[in-house]
């Protein structure tokens, strides 16, 4: 084994032990654990304080021309919280290493990132690479809960420090099919929203004909899963990528790309790849899961309010009034009564919008090359991720972001979805290879 994947192991070991869990982070033990290991490297880099114990880092290798110029990240030392550690196979903040992988909460999302695009920069440095347009690392806190403190905190308050024209970042670079990998070009926005009923109070021992506020909120679950499911309008734009990029025959292609044929397609993959289904679903609408409801205190008082909050999320190009548009048709009868408001910061509320950059681009070609290097005749798919992530900050402001790794051939599809803030989170060792490697050659095929 390398030298430098033997010295990645251990750094991503510490900065699992390191246990930066959002909320609170308490991310400067991290960022100064990767400024110490850049130094130990005669690397250079500053810090950011954005608060108390909180910060970001960046480090650059200034460009001989103006440009372009490409960032490693923003990549996030900050992880989320472990609900049952005994479920774990090992302590899950023990940076464990064993059977080919390096167990511990964030060792997924997104720590191997960190540690492999911090040695891919080191070795460019050490050998002296002179890149076309500046080349920047950029480590941040704050993403599991917003990036107020982090990536959004530095294109606030040092823009200058966070210039590109283009990055790469989590999440990418898993193999959906042989030769095939995924990689990000976008994201779905979220707009969370609580619906408030009103009843009338009333004694629980007679309950002919009550308004009762509990039952509205019930009805409006139900019928909002529907919706979802069978009703709010659908597109197959980015489930196309997917066809196209997996080379499917007619038959598969027609299945996944005709929207008609989209319930029937769902109910199948249902049955064989229940995951996948969750993913094809999400990419073809607005997704909206009422998941928490709310209603009464006594068992015989017929409650007077009652809400629901629903976690919305929105494909590209879904504002909020199509949100808002879609939330009615979705409560039918009840919306005249529904109060709907965005939900607040305080309760938890988040809003963004969904985001793209190109699918391909001479970046994009860049990127399938650097790949190529590790993994010949493999080719990059484009896809959207169902979940929020700090490239939303970089896009809204022009910059080409991606999600871009590589991946181990033999990891699972299924690890992505299941061990990202799941138990038994791990990276295997060859990811942490691959990716170094992976970072390495694009810096050098586009900046070169
Ligand atoms: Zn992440």
């Amino acid at each position: 084994m390398e030298n430098s994947v033997k010295e990645s192991i251990v750094l991503l070991s510490e900065l699992i032990q390191n246990k930066c869990v959002n909320p609170p982070g308490n991310e400067m033990k991290s960022i100064q654990t990767i400024h110490r290991f850049l130094l130990e490297h005669d690397v250079e880099s500053q810090i950011f304080e954005s608060a108390p114990n909180r910060g970001n880092l960046v480090a650059r290798i200034p460009g001989k021309e103006k440009g372009p110029r490409l960032m490693f990240g923003p990549a996030h030392v900050d992880v989320v919280p472990v609900e049952n550690p005994n479920d774990w196979e090992v302590d899950p903040f023990s940076g464990t290493v064993k059977d080919g992988y390096v167990w511990g909460r964030g060792a997924l999302d997104m720590l191997y990132i960190v540690v492999t695009q911090v040695q891919a920069f080191i070795k460019l440095q050490k050998e002296n690479f002179q890149p076309k347009g500046d080349l920047t690392l950029l480590v941040v806190s704050d993403e599991e809960a917003g990036g107020i403190y982090g990536a959004e905190w530095m294109l606030k308050n040092h823009p200058e420090q966070v210039k590109t024209d283009f990055l790469v970042t989590e999440a990418g670079g898993l193999s959906i099919a042989p030769g095939k990998l995924a990689f990000m070009i976008g994201e779905k926005g979220g707009a969370w929203k609580r619906i408030s009923f009103k009843g009338t109070p009333g004694h629980g021992s007679m309950p002919f004909d009550s308004d009762n506020a509990a039952h509205k909120a019930a009805r409006a679950m139900i019928m909002i899963r529907e919706y979802c499911d069978s009703k709010i309008p659908l597109t197959t734009e980015y489930l196309n990528y997917l066809a196209k990029g997996l080379d499917l025959g007619f038959i598969q292609r027609l299945m996944l790309t005709n929207k008609r044929l989209l319930p029937f397609t769902l109910r199948n993959l249902k049955k064989r790849d229940p995951q996948m289904a969750r993913v094809v679903h999400s990419l073809t609408r607005m997704t909206l899961s009422p998941n928490i409801v709310q209603g009464g205190t006594k068992v015989n008082v017929i409650p007077a309010t009652s809400y629901i909050d629903v976690d919305i999320r929105t494909l590209p190009g879904q504002d909020d009034k199509y949100v808002g548009i879609h939330l009615k048709k979705a409560l039918g009868d009840l919306s005249e009564e529904a109060k709907i408001e965005s939900l607040s910061v305080e309760a938890g509320g988040f809003t963004s919008y969904g985001n793209a950059s190109l699918a391909s681009s001479e970046f994009v070609t860049a990127m399938e090359k650097a790949v190529q290097q590790e993994q010949p005749d493999s080719v990059l798919v484009p896809f959207i991720m169902p979940g929020v992530s700090d490239c939303r900050f970089f896009r809204e402001r022009g910059v080409g972001a991606y999600g871009f790794s590589l991946f181990d051939p033999e990891t699972p599809m299924s690890h992505l979805a299941s061990l990202a803030h799941g138990t038994d989170e791990r990276i295997s060792i060859k990811t942490i290879e691959f990716s170094q490697r992976v970072y390495y050659n694009l810096a050098k095929i586009f900046l070169g």
